[in-house]
This record gives structure tokens, sequence and C-alpha cells, in this order.
């Protein structure tokens, strides 16, 4: 078992399998000047599969697949073919923008990914070019519509904006009405790859609720499940559920369980934390597994209590400027 030292127990890894991605997100990257990592700075396949293993064999048991665009990285599906065979691995998941996501949907089935969280900001195709600088919406509802006939669960998330999508916060939260979608309202964070961060932020998980509430004044609260990040909602009658991340607000990192590798193999024991140690340089340097399991417990006990210690412990580093697209979301 993975512990810290505030007793909690990591069982759940955020592998970002790439920076690159096939949207600008406004929220997540800059449209141009993105330095790239080179194919040499990236972690390979087989070192991703090594670190997996040893990750796993130490008591990760949830894997989630992420980057950038998971799907843009050349022979993604091997590379999940090879993941899924891991043995104590209970469930792979994937986060994907769904822009080029549909067609590999029934591969994902037969692989037993049982949930995909699916990126969608707005309904609106107008709205969509805007937010991601790229018209590809229909292409994202066609991915939508291919996970729920495959029966695999669908988390829908919405990064809320001030003056860009707030008028799409009940669009997307009536799509639970008929699908049995869970619809995630995400608080926007500052890694956007610049350095144009808003002073306050408007529209925090109370704003959101409050928003919804507006029109659906009978919203229930559910349980939420342990670990869970949202605090879960749900509007009688109807077949979905509702979401609402307080990313920002950080009101989740009490029970965090969860560690992140980057594309250049970084490992971060919180996302507003700085990387603690490269396991891909480790690698390459000859390290054993038993040698890397043993600096990876030693880094993980040393998680940090919440987000703030974790940014307060990294000043002086850029860390918020940086691109969600090189953290993994
Ligand atoms: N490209 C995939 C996607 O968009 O689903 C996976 C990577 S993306 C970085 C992972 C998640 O982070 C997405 O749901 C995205 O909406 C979210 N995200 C990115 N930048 C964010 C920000 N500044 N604030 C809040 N969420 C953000
Ligand atoms: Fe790409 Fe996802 Fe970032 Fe949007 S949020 S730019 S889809 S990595």
């Amino acid at each position: 078992m993975l512990l810290d030292k505030h007793g909690r127990t990591i069982n759940y890894l955020r592998l970002a399998i790439t920076d690159k991605c096939n949207l600008r997100c406004f929220y997540c990257m800059p449209e141009e000047g993105i330095d790239w990592l080179s194919k040499k700075e990236l972690m390979s396949y087989e070192e991703m599969l090594q670190a997996c293993g040893v990750l796993v064999k130490m008591g990760i048991e949830k894997i989630r697949i992420t980057g950038g665009e998971p799907f843009v990285r050349k022979d993604f599906m091997p590379f999940l073919n090879e993941l899924s065979k891991l043995q104590g691995l209970r469930q792979l998941t994937i986060t994907t923008n769904g822009v080029l996501t549909a067609p590999y949907v029934p591969e994902l089935k037969r692989l037993g990914v049982q949930s995909v969280n699916l990126s969608l900001d707005t309904l609106d195709r107008n709205r969509f070019l805007e937010i991601t600088r790229r018209d590809y919406l229909p292409q994202v509802l066609e991915t939508l519509e291919q996970l729920l006939h495959h029966g695999i669960d669908v988390k829908l998330n919405a990064v809320v904006m001030d003056g860009r999508n707030t008028q799409d916060i009940l669009p997307l939260a009536e799509l639970t009405k008929e699908l049995p979608v869970s619809v995630r309202f995400i608080e926007e964070m500052p890694f956007n790859g610049g350095d144009n961060h808003y002073t306050k932020l408007a529209w925090d998980h109370v704003q959101i609720l409050h928003s919804i509430k507006e029109k659906y004044s009978e919203i229930t609260k559910l349980p939420d499940p342990p670990y869970s990040t949202s605090f879960n909602y749900k509007i009688p009658g109807h077949k979905g559920k509702i979401g609402i991340i307080a990313a920002y607000t950080r009101s989740f990192c009490g029970t965090c369980n969860r560690i992140r590798l980057t594309p250049q193999g970084e490992l971060k024991t919180c996302l507003y934390g700085k990387g603690v140690m490269n396991l891909k340089d480790l690698m390459r340097a000859g390290y054993t597994d038993s040698r890397l399991g043993a600096a990876v417990r030693e880094a993980v006990s040393n998680k940090e209590k919440n987000g703030w210690e974790a940014e307060k412990n990294s000043m002086g580093l850029p860390i918020l400027n940086a691109s969600m697209a090189t953290i993994g979301g």
C-alpha cells in the first residue's frame, strides 16, 4: 500500500501521456507559441508501462489516462491494450475531448474501460469554436452517442468561465433529463499556460449551484462517494446526475487519493505542487523496479496536505502558469 504521512491511502494515478492536443481551449493553453515537448523528453510507452507496473504493484488500483489529448498520440490503443493487462489494476479510465474518440469506443469497451470523462463546455457550436478555437462539436457529440450506445459510463466535464459559457450551465444540466450521464461543472483553475489570471473567481461552486437552483429549486444533494472530487446532486425525475467540482476552492483535498505522472515523467503528488521526482530520468539512469519503488514510496509519503500547502511550497516556481495539458487535469 502507498500511504502518505497524513494517513491517506494513495491508489489512483492520473497519467498524462502527451502534452499535445487538437484543440486549444483557452482556459488550458494559448493559441500559439506553445513549446511542445520533443520525443526524447516524453516518456516512451515502454517507460510508462514500466512505471505503471511498479506503481500498480505498490497499490495503485485505478489509472486515468489524460493529457493533452490521449488520442492524438500515435499508437495509443496498443498502449492501452498493454496497460489493461496489468495484474492488480482494477480500473482503467480516460479523459478525452472526444474529437477523435468515437471510432475507438467499441475497442475501449472490449478493453474493459468502464468510464470515460468527456470534456464538453457548451452545446452551442459557435461558443464551442470560441472556447476551443476549433470547430469540432459534431465529432464530440458523436463520441458521446457512441459511449452511451456501448454502455460506457460518461462524465461530462464543463469548465465554467465567467463571461464565456455561464449561459450553458442550464442546457448542460438539462442533458441529465434524458441521458444517464453525470454532468460535472468545474471551477476554472489558473492553469492556462499563461499569466493572465483572474484575481477572484467569479463562478465558484456556490454560484454554479445557485444558478442551477434558480430553475431547479428541487435539486437534491446526493451523498458523495469516498474520494469524490465533486459535490453531487440530482434533479428529481432526471436520469443523470450533476456534479460540481470546487477545483479552485480546493475543498476536496482532505481525502485526496491521487498522484500524477506528467508526459515528461515528473511525479506530482499534488496538482498545485511542483514535480517531486522524474521517473523517466531514473529509469533511463538504470534504476531497477525496486529502487524506483522505494523512491516513489518516499516521495508519496511526503505528499502535501492540500493544494494550498503545495502551492506555498512551490514558491518561486511558475506553477500556476503551466498549461493543464502538461499536468493532466
Ligand atoms: N484533452 C482531454 C480533455 O480535454 O478532456 C484531457 C486533458 S484536459 C487537460 C483534462 C481536463 O482538465 C478537462 O476536463 C479540461 O476541461 C480540464 N481543464 C483544463 N484546463 C482547465 C482549467 N484551467 N480549469 C479547470 N479545468 C481545466
Ligand atoms: Fe486540449 Fe483538453 Fe486542454 Fe482542451 S482541455 S486544450 S482538449 S488538453
